[in-house]
């Protein structure tokens, strides 16, 4: 191989973590659930113990307990989440300052030439996830490959703990016999419109002209092609989670949905994510975008500007505010998004500096809400998100809102 490209995944992360901190769910089937006091709330994560009973992440809780009774269900606690995964970066740092972090939960590591320090690829990846298992108490997978595409694709084909090397001569015999709905960043739709026209393994796609490929699907034509050739010239490039222009989450749901209090109920355990995440890297945005995607694969996004914030409850208003405007509620949705950005630079204490007329949510000029939420995150960082509600969204009769642990 020319370049040594790592891609360390997380197996089954929000769970493990939990088990790293209650060794009573090891072994049993349990899943980190949003809401799970009502029987509506969907799964985050399934540890595997869950996942032989079919429980699967996005299911609908009572679509989950009705496969796996004995359940055992944790809510959410996403500092803590972010601590962990932290950790995992840091120890994974110490091997190459080539780190580039692709989510909470996995991260690609250029390994070129890493060989005299820690021995071959191999040995290095068995030495990671030893250590992630023996000094984090977390599971993962490892992907090495020619490239950052390659080591993605590897790093799904033995989990949990798994090590796979995939390169360029074992494409044939390993990767072309895959399905192409297992290609990393193809979407549901360019899928079904692949398998709609034959193309149903990464073998039949790499046998396509790439000419037809991209009257067929534009710019996305040629990669699907250099991806079926597991062709990926792209550099691994190490960026701060401070540099990031957004943050934002979605999650595909288990069943198209066409009831509000449900969707806003999803969004709630969303946003208060997204808001987590903002205040652990003391962001403040002014812009909510929500994005859905219909049954038919449509997607729209639609935007909304607020004071500066980080506040669950004041993007929470927003998000459901423009929820309401945008859904006519009888188009069946798939995925629900949310995402905040338009950071602010100095956050310190400052006000917002203008209001908006007619803005879903009356900023709260005190900064008590940003405290509480600060204080909240604190607690939930010590004691586990159970211990903390947020109180005024229960009490928000108009939508009977529960928070979402
Ligand atoms: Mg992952």
């Amino acid at each position: 191989m020319d370049r040594v490209i790592f891609l360390v995944d997380m197996n089954a992360f929000y769970i493990t973590c939990e088990t790293t901190r209650n060794p009573d769910l090891a072994g049993r089937p349990a899943a980190v659930a949003g809401d799970p006091k009502r029987r509506s709330g969907i799964i985050l994560a399934a540890n595997y113990p869950a996942r032989a009973f079919g429980v699967r992440t996005a299911m609908v809780l009572r679509d989950a307990l009705r496969l796996c009774p004995q359940l055992a269900l944790v809510p959410p606690d996403h500092p803590f989440y972010e601590q962990k995964s932290a950790q995992v970066m840091a120890l994974l740092g110490g091997y190459t300052p080539l780190l580039e972090q692709n989510s909470i939960d996995e991260a690609w590591l250029d390994m070129t030439g890493c060989e005299r320090l820690f021995g071959s690829p191999l040995a290095v990846a068995r030495q990671i996830m030893d250590r992630i298992k023996s000094e984090l108490g977390l599971w993962c997978s490892i992907g090495i490959a020619p490239n950052k595409f390659l080591a993605k694709m590897a790093s799904e084909m033995k989990k949990p703990l798994g090590i796979t090397c995939l390169d360029l001569p074992d494409l044939p015999e390993r990767y072309w016999p895959l399905e192409v709905r297992s290609l990393y960043g193809v979407g549901a739709s360019t899928a079904d419109k692949l398998v709609g026209m034959g193309v149903t393994t990464i073998g039949d796609l790499a046998r396509l002209d790439p000419a037809f490929l991209a009257a067929r699907f534009g710019r996305q034509g040629q990669a699907l092609h250099d991806h079926a050739w597991g062709r990926d010239d792209a550099p691994v490039t190490p960026h701060e989670p401070d540099e990031a222009k957004s943050i934002g989450r979605s999650t595909n749901l288990s069943r198209d949905l066409t009831d509000l209090d449900e969707a806003c109920r999803i969004l709630l355990v969303l946003t208060d994510d997204v808001a987590a995440s903002m205040r652990r890297h003391n962001k403040r945005g002014a812009t909510v975008q929500i994005t859905l995607k219909f049954h038919d694969f449509s997607v729209i996004t639609r935007q909304g500007r607020i004071p500066p914030t980080c506040s669950t409850r004041e993007i929470y208003g927003q998000a459901c505010h423009l929820l309401e405007q945008h859904w006519d509620q009888k188009t069946p949705v798939r995925l629900i998004g949310v995402s905040m950005s338009g950071f602010a630079h100095d956050l310190g204490d400052q006000l917002p500096l203008f209001e908006l007329e007619g803005a879903a949510v009356v900023p709260d000029r005190s900064g008590k809400q940003d405290k509480l939420d600060k204080a909240i995150d604190d607690v939930r960082s010590r004691f586990g998100s159970a211990s903390v509600t947020y109180g005024k969204l229960v009490e928000d009769k108009r939508r009977h809102q529960e928070p979402p642990d």
